[in-house]
């Protein structure tokens, strides 16, 4: 064979992920699909790229020369094992198969273990940017052996979008590292999606301002600290009339939220962990809200506020909400992080969390500004054990709580919900808080479960008596 990496699946992602490899110096991609049209049209479309077409696993396996490097861009799921399982019986001890789709991160590592029996290397690399970052360069978190990463990193250091001189991809950690950190990924752009509606709502509703002048308010936001992909496209979609109504497309776009799981992965993966990852929770918690219209029905007559409280300097209130955005949106990062810390611990993987920001920096979603200050902060602490409390993002919270409490104050009485905004400001406050009322909490559970507690004064563990004379024992 003479091609040195292939592509499997060939619909919107796998063919532009095709032509971006193609486009790159050194490369010859081979190409297959499981229906022959998709491989026909796009060599049909794209003659410039030189694909070597393949119409079969066999004539594939053929077409790549050792090791065989190919790129499975199929459906997640049973797709892709049914993929995978092709290519182990064409492939051979030292050829690597990388599956480039939205896996589950379980699957992943049962796959990698699988795999590993046959001496072929099993690579769950997550790719992020979308159908225009699959083709002008994506953020990519690849998991996987060392010995993958050999042959893998030069190839995917070549498509992958470019920061500040530097390629978007590392080698995240081994087997399901890289589908773990793609998922926490996602979830972060929930939170920050969730972060940047409920401003929306907010400056809507306080102030009366149309789509297409909030608009304007996200534009500006998007030259400063916001400065992000998300920020932008906010404007764009804001700022969108809908031809039939001749209105703001945002009001005629019905208003149920979608999702595909990664937000709930990420939920049941930080609830697993005892990581308290509230932002992407109430970002993912709004989504399945507004996509109950029955309930939504149901709720629609109960009431609001008497009256809502009037907005004396509107022009303040929407410096308020940027700044209740900046601050909420360093509590969903620093979740995010502590989710994939904890991940890691739990799974042996050795994640550099400086090098996770990097490469979130271009290509993918989220990308922004600020992830810039993130890389700072791990690089000054690489151990950092909480991203908020770095110095930059201290003080940026302490620059902006008193407008965060402001924006939620108003969101309670307006009857605006900002669920990710008000659970983001109360975590701020629980991690600050001298004391939790955990030791409540504590007291409640040794009442009626016996499960003990531990004092401030000294050490060991106690249970208070309490059907009995209700003194106090060492357990
Ligand atoms: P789809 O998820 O729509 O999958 C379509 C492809 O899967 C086709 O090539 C299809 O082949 C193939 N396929 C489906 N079932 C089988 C099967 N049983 N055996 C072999 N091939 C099968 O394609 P996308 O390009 O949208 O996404 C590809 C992957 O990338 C997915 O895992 C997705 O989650 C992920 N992804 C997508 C992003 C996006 O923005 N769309 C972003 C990041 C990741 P056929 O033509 O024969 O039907």
């Amino acid at each position: 064979g003479t091609a040195n990496i292939g592509v499997v699946g060939l619909a919107v992602m796998g063919a532009n992920l095709a032509r971006n490899l193609a486009s790159r110096e050194g490369n010859t991609v081979a190409v297959y699909n499981r229906s022959p049209e998709r491989t026909r049209t796009l060599l049909a479309e794209h003659p410039e790229a030189g694909f070597v077409p393949a119409y079969s696993v066999e004539e594939f396996a053929a077409s790549l020369a050792r090791p065989r490097t190919a790129i499975i861009m199929v459906q997640a799921g049973a797709a892709t094992d049914a993929m995978i399982d092709a290519l182990v019986e064409v492939f051979e001890p030292g050829d690597i198969i990388v599956d480039g789709g939205n896996a589950y991160f379980p699957d992943t590592i049962r796959r990698e273990r699988a795999v590993r029996e046959t001496g072929i290397n099993f690579v769950g690399a997550g790719i992020s940017g979308g159908e225009e970052g699959a083709l002008k360069g994506p953020s990519i978190m690849p998991g996987g052996s060392d010995e993958a990463w050999q042959t893998l990193g030069p190839i995917l250091r070549s498509i992958a979008a470019v920061a500040e001189g530097e390629p978007c991809v590392t080698h995240i950690g081994h087997d399901g590292a890289g589908h773990f950190v793609k998922m926490v990924h996602n979830g972060i752009e929930y939170a920050d999606m969730q972060l940047i509606a409920e401003a929306y709502d907010l400056i809507r509703r306080g102030t009366g301002m149309s789509p297409a002048e909030i608009a304007e308010v996200f534009a500006e936001w998007n030259r400063g600290e916001l400065e992000s992909y998300l920020i932008e496209i906010t404007a764009e979609v804001l700022r969108q009339e809908d031809a039939a109504s001749g209105g703001p497309l945002v009001d005629v776009i019905l208003d149920q939220a979608g999702a595909k799981g990664t937000g709930a992965w990420t939920v049941q993966t930080a609830l697993s962990l005892g990581v308290p990852a509230s932002g992407i929770a109430e970002a993912t918690f709004a989504r399945s809200l507004s996509s109950h219209p029955e309930q939504r029905a149901a709720a629609a007559g109960l009431p609001g506020p008497a009256v809502a409280p009037a907005l004396a300097d509107p022009a303040a209130f929407i410096e308020d909400v940027r700044q209740a955005l900046y601050a909420s949106k360093i509590v969903a990062y620093s979740q995010g992080f502590d989710v994939i810390r904890a991940g890691a611990a739990e799974h042996g993987w050795s994640i550099d969390l400086g090098a996770v920001s990097r490469i979130w920096r271009a290509g993918c979603i989220i990308r922004a500004q600020f992830l810039n200050r993130i890389a700072e902060a791990y690089a000054a602490e690489p151990g950092l054990p909480l991203l908020l409390s770095a110095p930059y993002f201290a003080e940026a919270l302490g620059r902006g709580q008193a407008a965060w409490r402001r924006v939620v104050a108003h969101a309670t009485g307006a009857g605006i919900p900002a669920p990710a905004f008000a659970s983001s400001l109360a975590y701020y406050d629980g991690l600050r808080a001298e004391r939790l009322p955990a030791a409540l909490v504590q007291g409640q559970r040794d009442f009626f479960g016996a499960h003990s507690y531990r004092r401030v004064d000294r050490p060991g563990s106690f249970h208070t008596l309490w059907s009995g004379d209700r003194s106090e024992v060492e357990v």
